[in-house]
């Protein structure tokens, strides 16, 4: 069977939602494409418009609206590239680019417009932005990021790992990815068995929205990672009708600390064309974080952020 939904009719058919959605849908697709994998899209509730996972997947004409302050590089990426497949904006960590590709498609992705046709994406032609990273000593994490690193096969996976545990300078490997959510199966017992071997400290860094995400399989998946002893932290965007309820947000923060997932961040949207639906005011977003620090741990509050141009790290609202 066919892993991924990229034809959005038959998959607005497979949710019994209104035809209507999909001439709609067809058009906004064409700027960025639908995807979506069969797993995340069974967690989806059926002849639901408004189901928070839905909204994060399905093209809508709300994505052709152009508003200012919206633009394509909105957390100037282009400007902190140093080669094409490596960034680098804060100091000590890298960002190295593997890949342009995922298993699912977020509409309110900030890479939606980012330019991957330049990036390396083979362990060989990667190479010479492992030498970039080896002539300098002040780099001690480089961060895997895409698209979705894991969307690589676990042997090439193992030669990059290896490679990077080679310089010396380099200590921790963090995995920016969403696979272990939308196609938990990936975490299979190779890519466990692999992570399990490389002389470098790992974390995961996941990224999930809300509570029908992290559903019994996912945290099955995450559970194995941390078996070999790799911390899991999640990051999130504040998305207007997804998240950005205190009992939404409380609920979802409660089911990570429970199931031992740390919340990292939660992203301020970045202001990327075709994302102006998801966009929640930061007035409000505060006031999220402050009525949920009255409910919970303090180590279940994510550090709310935005990613500022030109500062040096992410900016604390
Ligand atoms: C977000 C980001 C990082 C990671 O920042 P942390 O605060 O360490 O999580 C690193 N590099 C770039 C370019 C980033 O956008
Ligand atoms: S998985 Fe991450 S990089 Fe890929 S589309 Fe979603 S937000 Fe963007």
């Amino acid at each position: 069977m066919e892993k991924y939904f990229t034809d959005v009719s038959e998959f607005v058919d497979y949710l019994e939602l209104p035809s209507e959605l999909k001439s709609r849908a067809e058009q906004a697709s064409q700027k960025f494409s639908f995807k979506v994998t069969k797993e995340f899209a069974s967690r989806i509730e059926k002849g639901n418009p408004k189901d928070p996972l839905l909204l994060q997947v399905l093209p809508t004409e709300s994505e052709l609206l152009e508003k200012k302050g919206f633009v394509s590089d909105p957390v100037g990426d282009r400007n902190a590239s140093k080669r094409a497949g490596l960034l680098q904006k804060y100091k000590g960590r890298v960002l190295l680019v593997i890949t342009g590709s995922c298993a699912i498609n977020c509409r309110y992705c900030f890479r939606r417009e980012f330019n991957y046709k330049q990036v390396p994406k083979t362990t060989e032609s990667i190479e010479g932005n492992l030498r970039l990273i080896e002539e300098d000593n002040s780099v001690e994490e480089v961060i895997l990021s895409g698209g979705d690193p894991l969307m690589w096969k676990n042997m090439e996976l193992e030669k990059l790992f290896k490679r990077i545990a080679k310089i010396k300078h380099i200590k921790r490997l963090r995995i920016h990815t969403r696979l272990p959510i939308v196609n938990a199966k990936r975490i299979d017992s190779g890519l466990i068995n692999l992570l399990s071997k490389v002389n470098l400290v790992i974390y995961f860094v996941i990224h999930s929205n809300s509570c029908n995400e992290l559903s019994p399989l996912v945290i099955g998946a995450l559970k194995r990672i941390k078996s070999v002893g790799i911390p899991v932290l999640n990051q999130m965007v504040l998305l207007k009708g997804i998240n950005d309820s205190v009992e939404e947000m409380e609920k979802f923060l409660r089911l990570q600390i429970n199931n031992h997932i740390q919340p990292y961040y939660l992203h301020q949207l970045d202001k990327v064309n075709g994302a102006t639906h998801f966009f929640v005011p930061v007035s409000k977003g505060r006031k999220l974080i402050s009525e949920l620090r009255k409910r919970l741990p303090g180590y279940a509050i994510p550090k709310y952020v935005y990613e500022k141009k030109g500062f040096t790290s992410k900016f604390p609202l």
